[in-house]
């Protein structure tokens, strides 16, 4: 089984065979060390209602796009 990870500054993917919450790497396409999300949280901030979407939603990276709907309450994780 295969879990697919996105990078939260341009969107590149990769692949990995564990499934956790994020993982923290070098991207390959940006040259940037961060974080990359897995696919089905990149899924929730996607379909989470325009209306109820932060300030400044647009401009932020994917992994600050996550810690702002976390705070607000407008996603749940539903494991650990
Ligand atoms: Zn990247």
């Amino acid at each position: 089984m295969s879990e697919t990870y996105v990078c939260s500054n341009c969107q590149t993917t990769v692949t990995r065979p564990f499934q956790i919450r994020s993982i923290i790497r070098t991207c390959d396409e940006c040259g940037q060390n961060g974080r990359f999300l897995h696919r089905s949280l990149v899924d929730s901030l996607e379909s989470l209602p325009a209306e109820e979407l932060p300030d400044g939603w647009e401009s932020m990276r994917l992994d600050e796009r996550f810690e702002a709907a976390l705070k607000q309450g407008l996603i749940q994780l539903t494991r650990s």
